[in-house]
């Protein structure tokens, strides 16, 4: 089968590689249509160490081709989207009540890390009864590939947020991620979202998903304008979703005390990230920084699916471009420049 792979830092193509055997519990899936992500990139710049003819990819929709002896739920030619996190359900990390967790840090983040991704004709799924869920039928496939990890990790951020009904909200960054955290405020009951952003295009897509105030990063001060809009009290929760240790320090400074600074951002670069001590009350102003690595699992994509079936919202507005999977190489570099406007590539597989 074909792989479109990172064979060491700094270098991607497609090779050659074998199907996946399946296991057990297992599925294998035929994909249909898949997204590149940011932290695709990040993999290939080196995030997460070397690694030699890794598969890259985790945000996928496809078809099951064959399922273990043990497997329930699903069975040949089901239409499923797999989560981009696939816990070890059994594991002590997920009984806790932390599955992203599972198996150490960051261990339930599998595809492109410790396994094998999704840009491949053929993906295998651990634990298939409890990682995948049925598309339902009014939902496209595109659409279903942004609940695999847009939709989980922005509605994430500001879930971990803890909006209060009507509360003030600020969220920085408007890339995919940033807008499912608008969208996932909205959601949620925020009276008041701020979105900060310069590009027109994320800009106008913040306003679609809910942002009700754009703060220009590129024109205005944006924690003396935040800290305006809310008569200098600061925001109920601010949201990182971009990866920068600079931002992460804004969100404290616009957040009011016993206020939550929930960060969704990606930090791939840099030794330390630091807070800024005054604005943090010389830790002592309970501002909550709380993290979290996208949820994965049946019952987390079984519910992003039911949002887009009732129209709650739509993600493919996102999509700015389409490439087939023989040019997800081309695709991949724009990513890396965000050039053209880019927000997300879909890649269709051949069917
Ligand atoms: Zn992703």
């Amino acid at each position: 089968m074909k792989a479109f792979v990172m064979s060491r830092i700094g270098q991607v193509g497609i090779i050659d590689k074998e199907r996946p055997e399946c296991g057990p519990l297992d599925a294998i899936l035929r994909p249909t249509k898949g997204l590149i992500c940011t932290s695709d990139v990040h993999t290939v710049h080196g995030a997460i160490g070397e690694r030699e003819d890794l598969t890259l990819g985790h945000e996928v929709v496809g078809v099951v081709d064959e399922v273990g002896e043990y497997v329930t739920r699903f069975r040949k030619g089901d239409r499923v989207v797999v989560g981009a996190i696939t816990p070890d359900w059994g594991s002590d990390a997920a009984q806790a009540g932390h599955p992203s967790q599972s198996g150490g840090a960051l261990g339930g983040w599998k595809f492109a890390n410790e396994k094998d991704g999704t840009f491949a004709d053929y993906v295998h799924v651990n634990e298939a009864d409890a990682n995948l869920a049925h598309i339902p039928e009014g939902v496209s496939d595109e659409a279903a590939a942004y609940c695999c990890d847009m939709l989980s990790t922005g509605f994430m951020a500001a879930e971990n947020a803890r909006i209060p009904m009507g509360g003030t909200v600020a969220v920085f960054a408007q890339g995919p991620v940033g807008l499912m955290a608008t969208a996932g405020a909205r959601l949620l009951g925020a009276g008041l979202i701020i979105a900060v952003e310069t590009v027109p295009k994320r800009q106008e897509l913040a306003k679609t998903y809910g942002a009700d105030i754009i703060v220009d990063f590129a024109t205005e001060d944006v924690v003396e304008r935040i800290l305006e809009l809310t008569d200098g009290e600061g925001v109920d929760a601010s949201m990182e979703a971009l990866g920068s240790s600079d931002l992460i320090g804004q969100c404290i400074k616009v957040t009011k005390p016993g206020g939550r600074i929930s960060n969704a951002g990606y930090h791939g670069e840099g030794e330390f990230i630091q807070l800024p001590r005054i604005e943090w009350g010389v830790g002592m102003a309970e501002k909550d920084l709380v993290t979290g690595l996208c949820p994965g699992g049946h019952l987390r994509m079984s519910r992003l699916v039911r949002l887009l079936e009732n129209g709650r919202l739509d993600p493919t507005l996102m999509t700015t471009h389409t490439f087939p999977f023989a040019d997800i190489e081309k695709a991949f570099h724009m990513m890396e420049s965000k050039e053209d406007g880019m927000i997300k590539p879909l890649i269709e597989f051949e069917s």
